[in-house]
């Protein structure tokens, strides 16, 4: 799983997801990490839930949710992790998948986006250094951020999402990450590229 959103419960049930293997987490903010709680849930099938992080992100999960690394007088319904630092140059190998790390900024924060083989899914990038986007070349289907039409300071707007996908040229692009002030979802689909989608809530995409 790709970072823990406030939703994620509401996603798992909506998917009937019933195992976690890993969370990998892309950055710290609350979007992207607040459903964290919930996870106790396949805790209790499972036990420790591996996680992905850069040490920067897990010391700020480690503050925010503090009864889940608590390691004397815990919690006994508090889940449990098991922590993995993620470092840029090199793969995770989890459950026998290699996924590779891509380092990219939102505004000046730094991300990981992550790539599965074929699959890549990137958010809240801003910009991305030429010699990441090379470890995309080759990926059937990229997600990526492309928040509005205006300019933002920390997010790809639409133009600078497409301007991204023309340079990796996946197969198919979906973007997510979306604002409401975007438009409706018919309107804008309609102007996008050939093969180049909006994304929505429990969009599955066959690889
Ligand atoms: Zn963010
Ligand atoms: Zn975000």
């Amino acid at each position: 799983m790709v970072g823990c959103g406030p939703d994620f419960m509401q996603r798992m049930l909506a998917n009937g997801v019933k195992r976690i293997d890993g969370i990998l987490f892309t950055h710290e903010h609350a979007d992207h990490i607040m459903g964290m709680d919930d996870i106790r849930t396949f805790f209790f099938r499972k036990g420790d839930i591996p996680i992905y992080a850069h040490k920067r992100v897990i010391k700020s999960l480690k503050t925010k949710f503090d009864y889940i690394f608590a390691t004397k007088d815990r919690y006994p319904g508090a889940p449990a992790v098991r922590v993995n630092r993620v470092e840029n140059d090199v793969a995770i190998n989890l459950g026998g998948i290699e996924v590779i790390p891509i380092n990219v900024l939102h505004n000046r924060l730094q991300v990981f986006g992550f790539r599965f083989d074929k699959f890549a899914y990137l958010t809240d990038v801003k910009t991305i250094e030429d010699k990441e986007v090379e470890k995309l070349i080759g990926v059937d289907v990229l997600v990526v951020n492309a928040l509005r039409k205006q300019k933002h300071h920390s997010h790809f707007n639409i133009t600078e999402a497409i301007e991204f996908i023309a340079k990796v040229k996946p197969k198919q692009a979906y973007l997510t990450h979306i604002s409401p002030s975007l438009g409706f979802h018919a309107e804008v689909q309609a102007e996008l590229p050939e093969n180049v989608y909006l994304a929505y809530d429990n969009l599955e995409i066959d690889l």
